[in-house]
């Protein structure tokens, strides 16, 4: 019986993964453009072809689904980034497609998070990841009851600050979301904000130590809940971040003792993470 991944937000990716690696070829969609407008039932039936098509006509014991939003028995509560999947029963929706599987849907960050975990040999550690992209996203592994949208950590109280995918105001994404920095500046894409930054133009330095400040400070949040410990860094912004002055900026913001020793790592998360992740996940 195979098991089977998938990665699925603005674009889809879908592998069989054995042990902690994928062992067939990846199907992705689409090619180039993205999912973010493709209404639920197109949405829905581009993922059950994705999966027929690695499946390759054998029987399937279990299918994991890593997907942006907060998600709760299958059932996708909110989905900022893809708003048209909100109120979708995406786990029933699989199931009349492969009855005989047992399916369980993720939060995304949740899947890369425990994709970390078995590709680094870090199983039996916590895991924790912050995934820059569109939104903000945050895993942890292991998986643990609640709702863990992290990425929404009220980090400023500046009431100016409303450019979260949400709506909240004060967020983290509203601040690192890719979204959120395009809102903020309106002549400059996020390349060009920290070309110019690391050049010495003020208003784009300025923002990249709030850029980095933000991200500290819900570290340092995370970390006063739910202790220290290693923080990766990853998604397509992630090359933005500079951790040495990550750490410098958490450092003043964490001090008690029994606290200390949290430190950050980037790393590349190709597709294969998520979907070695949410398999994972969904064989637990
Ligand atoms: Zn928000």
């Amino acid at each position: 019986m195979l098991t089977i991944g998938v990665m699925a937000g603005e674009r889809v990716a879908v592998g069989v993964v054995e042990e902690n690696r994928v062992v067939s070829a990846i199907s992705r969609y689409p090619d180039g453009e993205t999912l973010a407008e493709t209404p639920a039932d197109d949405y829905v039936a581009r993922l059950r072809t994705a999966i027929e098509q690695v499946r390759a006509g054998q029987p399937i014991g279990t299918i994991g689904v890593g997907m942006p939003g907060i998600i709760r028995g299958g059932l996708i509560e909110e989905s900022p980034n893809l708003q048209q999947l909100k109120g979708l029963n995406l786990r029933e929706a699989l199931s009349s497609a492969f009855p005989s599987s047992s399916i369980m849907i993720l939060n995304d960050a949740e899947a890369v998070a425990a994709g970390i975990a078995a590709t680094h040999g870090e199983l039996g550690k916590l895991v924790r990841v912050w995934t820059l992209g569109t939104g903000l996203g945050f895993g942890r592994y292991p998986q643990a009851e609640g709702v863990w949208e992290a990425g929404h950590t009220v980090v400023t109280l500046d009431p100016k600050e409303r450019f979260c995918g949400c709506g909240g105001v004060g967020h983290l994404e509203g601040i690192l979301g890719h979204r959120a920095m395009r809102l903020r500046f309106l002549d400059m894409e996020p390349e060009e904000i920290f070309q110019a930054a690391m050049e010495g133009d003020e208003r784009c330095r300025n923002f990249a130590n709030l850029f980095h400040r933000a991200l500290a400070a819900a570290t340092a949040s995370s970390i006063h809940l739910d202790g220290p410990g290693k923080f990766y860094l990853t998604g397509p912004n992630a090359k933005f971040v500079e951790t040495g002055l990550l750490h410098v900026f958490l450092h003043d913001m964490v001090k008690m003792s029994t606290l200390q020793g949290s430190y950050f790592e980037v790393i590349p998360t190709p597709d294969e993470i998520a979907i070695i992740g949410a398999a994972v996940n969904a064989r637990a």
